[in-house]
């Protein structure tokens, strides 16, 4: 039988502040538990303490502790939050994330884990490098093979556990080529002491799993096994996690399974269930009071989880008061909602508020751009959490290289930027030719290049036809308007299809990304009257100096800008979640596919960070890819009960096709500023107080030839898309369709044979 220890009063603050469901989870006898809880209930307050009490209280060695968190930031305030707790160093504790512990163990035990004691990290960018040589290696074509895609499944199948020898041969000839690359690939690292992230998690398990010293080594050592953030580990994290443990170590895992954010990379929710069926006595305990939000917002996020049909199921509440309704602000377009966002920072910043306080979460990382735009206008510091700031992202510099060239085309570093990028074989003994030809000339690379001809061999082919293709864009965008010549360029670069091929979440937000450059080159079609330049050079200067304003310093106070998905875990006073509209959230795949559960669990997490005041905002047109495309208000708010919302401000009307059409003609290149679409702000109509978010806001949409705004259709051509706009009327009528292969298009309706799916 269990007897807890006696408790030495000048511990009692440790448990001093936690309720009885925490208590219970903290003070638990050494046997497994899995806490089971929805956001801000102290979930990670509890792991912390629960180390804190193992160590104080049970007399455990921090040695003999390993804790699992998600960041590194969120290991290092861990270790600082236990030692605060318990007042002594824990220096000997392993807390760190999945691939940081896996990391350290192949450093101790690099001999076993047959790799060389300097065996080096490849990260993503290196990894794609190698990963297109073994291809070439191989000869197979990156166009049928394309290495992104490759490398996704050699991460998949390790994230799995897979080796190449345990992956059967199914017949299927494509499958038999990814393995085979696979295999390539992996004796490559070998031979040259090469670990990619994937298979820093594999060996560890690997390690852990078979060599037995090993094993019985750390089983001995981590009597305790915690875990924060449960509901996202994968398949082989598990697998470790399990095999560390063995029959002995005790399992603390914490996690909400309404939380559950990264399926798309592996993440099995599943987890959850399994653990109490494979750590026999596995007790659950549900803590279901939230310390961190009003009344208000957790009503809210219940009401929108509880749409979902897939969940263990809990409910959260509080002791805290309603607090402040959440404001939902329609913005006319993008800028508005910026300007709006900043608008309310300002105020609260009056008050009592700093800078950090002050959180906005986005769906799309593209999204910043227009934040970023209007923070630094107003001077406001902010941090990007977790990423890049827009123009410093790397498929934006390599767009922008393409447009310095054709601007100058002596520029250098422009010139090596984009020669090889996408790979169209100009490799760097090439490259290193051509330096040595510019230093001897004393020219510049692409006076090089166009001198170097035959000396080159092989690859002069290439070289020209990159030449042909920088003087072609240059010669075919003369004159044509900045967001065009954009577009083109990214297009012809072979920028855009580039990304196209690549499969997964990053190559679409690389995507995205481009897409907003053009919508930003936008604003500079028409330069003010007094200034010199022409709108290419401008707009290049404005990239360049954005890229370096406005960043607020590490540990600075500022607003903090980050996507839905790096900000788990995380709480802030004031929250502003952004671009709350169908398409962008939920994004226009889980639309199409009609699968909104993981959108949701996303979205929770969003409402779930607000501590006292969340604002939801939504663009009623957003320009995407150049164009003006009307939005509609997310399915989520529907999701939220109405009582929780009030509209910040009356409604601004709704764009009905022949509305909008009328507003595009009047001034549809409309930059930033003139509030794009909208003459000024006076034009804007003003619809009655307040609206009910349980009744349709838009009245029905006119009916087109049979189609309403919205409707699915497939064209002979194009394929299949959503309708987004119509334009005119009668015979003349123009249609706006988003294909999802072909992307946004212009069509007349009575011509374009469209059907409906
Ligand atoms: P998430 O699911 O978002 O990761 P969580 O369940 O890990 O949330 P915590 O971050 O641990 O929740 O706690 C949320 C907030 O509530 C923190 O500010 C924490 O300090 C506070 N809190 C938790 N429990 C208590 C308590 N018993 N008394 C006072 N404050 C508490
Ligand atoms: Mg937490």
């Amino acid at each position: 039988m269990y007897q807890p220890p006696t408790l030495d009063p000048a511990l009692a603050p440790l448990i001093a502040a936690l309720n009885p469901a925490q208590k219970e989870a903290v003070m638990a006898p050494p046997e497994h538990r899995l806490v089971l809880a929805g956001a801000g209930s102290g979930k990670t307050r509890v792991l912390v303490h629960r180390i804190a009490w193992l160590v104080a209280v049970e007399g455990i060695s921090p040695h003999s502790i390993l804790a699992v968190t998600f960041t590194n930031k969120a290991a290092s305030e861990m270790r600082g939050r236990i030692e605060q707790l318990i007042n002594v160093p824990v220096r000997t504790m392993w807390v760190g994330t999945f691939h940081g512990i896996a990391h350290r163990m192949l450093r101790t035990h690099w001999r076993e884990a047959r790799l060389p004691q300097n065996f080096q990290i490849l990260d993503s960018d290196d990894q794609l490098r190698l990963v297109k040589r073994v291809l070439r290696g191989l000869d197979m074509s990156e166009e049928q093979w394309p290495p992104k895609q490759v490398t996704a499944y050699i991460n998949a199948q390790k994230d799995e556990g897979r080796r190449p020898a345990s992956l059967a041969d199914q017949g299927d000839y494509a499958q038999r080529q990814f393995v085979r690359a696979y295999s390539a690939y992996q004796a490559q690292c070998e031979s040259a002491g090469l670990v990619d992230f994937a298979e820093l998690l594999l060996r560890a398990y690997e390690l852990c799993r078979d060599v037995p010293t090993i094993q019985a080594h750390y089983r001995a050592r981590f009597r305790h096994i915690l875990v924060d953030e449960f509901q996202d580990t994968n398949t082989l994290q598990y697998a470790w996690l399990k095999v560390l443990a063995g029959e002995r170590g005790i399992l603390f895992a914490v996690g909400d399974d309404d939380q559950s954010i990264y399926s798309w990379r592996g993440a099995k929710v599943e987890n959850m269930v399994r653990l109490a069926k494979d750590f026999l006595g596995t007790e659950v305990i549900r803590l279901e009071q939230n310390y961190r939000s009003t009344g208000t917002i957790l009503k809210a996020a219940n009401g929108l989880i509880s749409k979902n049909s897939s969940r263990l199921g809990k409910n959260l509440w509080t002791e805290d008061g309603e607090g402040a309704p959440i404001q939902l602000y329609a913005a006319f377009n993008e800028y508005d909602e910026a300007e709006f966002v900043v608008n309310r920072m300002r105020e609260h910043l009056e008050g009592r508020a700093r800078y950090s306080d002050l959180a906005v979460l986005y769906r799309s990382n593209a999204q910043s751009r227009v934040l970023e735009e209007v923070l630094i206008r107003q001077r406001l510091p902010y941090r990007i959490y977790g990423g890049l700031r827009f123009f410093e992202r790397m498929e934006v510099k390599d767009a922008l290289a393409y447009l310095r060239l054709i601007s100058n085309r002596d520029d250098d570093g422009s010139f090596e930027r984009t020669v090889n990028t996408p790979t169209r074989g100009i490799g760097a003994t090439t490259i290193e030719r051509l330096r040595q030809i510019a230093r001897e000339g004393g020219v510049s690379l692409w006076k090089a290049a166009i001198g170097a001809g035959p000396a080159l061999g092989r690859s002069a082919g290439n070289l020209k036809q990159f030449l042909d293709l920088i003087e072609g864009l240059a010669k075919d965008t003369a004159g044509e308007p900045l967001s065009k010549v954009m577009d083109m360029t990214i297009e012809r670069s072979g920028l855009r299809a580039h990304y196209q091929k690549e499969k997964g979440e990053q190559a679409e937000s690389r995507l995205e990304n481009l897409d907003e450059l053009i919508n930003a080159s936008r604003s500079f079609e028409r330069p003010p009257e007094d200034d010199e330049m022409n709108p290419l050079d401008s707009f290049l200067a404005h990239a360049a100096l954005e890229a370096g304003e406005g960043q607020a310093l590490a540990g600075e106070d500022s607003v903090q800008l980050m996507t839905l998905h790096s900000a788990k875990g995380l709480e802030f006073p004031i929250v502003f979640m952004v671009g709350v509209e169908n398409g962008l959230f939920p994004n226009q795949r889980a639309l199409d596919e009609g699968s909104l559960e993981e959108e949701r669990r996303l979205c929770y997490v969003g409402i779930t960070r607000a501590r006292q005041q969340l604002y939801l905002s939504y663009a009623e047109v957003r320009r995407v890819h150049g164009t003006e495309q009307i939005g509609s208000p997310s399915v989520f708010l529907r999701d939220i009960p109405a009582e929780c919302i009030v509209e910040t401000r009356p409604r601004a009307g709704i764009l009905r096709p022949s509305f909008a059409a009328g507003l595009r003609s009047g001034g549809g290149s409309g930059g930033y500023g003139s509030g794009a679409g909208f003459a000024s702000r006076e034009q804007r109509p003003r619809y009655g107080e307040g609206y009910n978010l349980q009744r349709p806001k838009v009245p029905a949409a006119p009916a087109y030839g049979g189609f309403t705004l919205g409707a699915q259709v497939r064209h002979a051509k194009f394929g299949e898309g959503t309708i987004l706009s119509f334009d005119g009327d009668g015979e003349r009528t123009q249609v706006e369709v988003r294909f999802r292969q072909a992307g946004t298009k212009r069509l007349v309706l009575s011509q374009a044979n469209l059907v409906a799916v």
